[in-house]
């Protein structure tokens, strides 16, 4: 199945519950190795991202739609994760460009450029316990399934595995040194705690899936 605009919409309209949704939980993850705004962060962003579908109407393709979200969340989110997922979704949107329909080969292009915005904006590789332990894995298994399943799997299908993926990234962090960002203040003493970017982006990518 491709997604259109309406779509892409909803998916992140059901985004931004799953951030409320899980909001106390990341705030206790990024207490216990930052400073417990992430969950607050994301749920600003996302309510935001909301009032303005809201109020903008629904635009035209997908990538329009992403557009709006990459700007919302780089103008209201501060700290780390608001201009690094705001770099994320607007690659992802430029790399939609004007599309009408997004399919599941488009999602994972599209994944693959919010990966290199994070990386470009952050600096950070796999292993340094960020968002990118997540969203790495999460582009390599998109990747496989579109070019595998050759045209059968949908863009659901596609987001799941990356969420599955994501998951799975987001778990690899607990036992690492964080080498970026607020966590990596703590040194050592962050061993054992789940990375709060990491589990956001399992989470985010899980509810879009949940709607595509
Ligand atoms: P802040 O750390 O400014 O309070 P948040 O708590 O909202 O911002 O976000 C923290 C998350 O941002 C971290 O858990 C991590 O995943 C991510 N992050 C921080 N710095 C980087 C970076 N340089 N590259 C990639 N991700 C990063
Ligand atoms: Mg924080
Ligand atoms: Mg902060």
């Amino acid at each position: 199945m491709t997604c259109g605009a309406t779509e892409v919409a909803a998916a992140l309209r059901a985004a931004a519950e799953a951030v409320t949704e899980h909001r106390d939980e990341l705030v206790e993850l990024d207490r216990v190795i930052g400073d417990a705004d992430h969950g607050e962060n994301l749920e600003r962003g996302f309510a935001a991202i909301v009032s303005a579908l809201d109020t903008t109407g629904i635009a035209a393709t997908p990538g329009a739609v992403l557009k709006l979200a990459a700007t919302t969340l780089i103008s209201k989110v501060g700290g780390a994760a608001g201009p690094l997922y705001g770099t994320a979704f607007l690659r992802a949107a430029t790399a939609l460009g004007d599309h009408a329909e997004l399919d599941a080969a488009g999602t994972a292009e599209a994944l693959r450029a919010a990966l290199d915005g994070v990386r470009a904006r952050g600096k950070a590789e796999t292993g340094d316990a960020t968002m990118v332990d997540a969203l790495a894995p999460a582009v390599t298994a998109a990747e496989d399934l579109a070019r595998q399943a050759s045209g059968t799997a949908g863009v659901r299908q596609v987001l799941l595995a990356a969420a599955d993926a994501a998951d799975a990234g987001a778990d690899s962090t607990a036992p690492l040194v964080p080498r970026k960002g607020r966590a990596s203040y703590l040194g050592e003493r962050a061993v054992g705690h789940v990375d709060p970017g990491a589990r956001s982006t399992a989470l985010l990518l899980r509810a879009l899936a949940g709607r595509a």
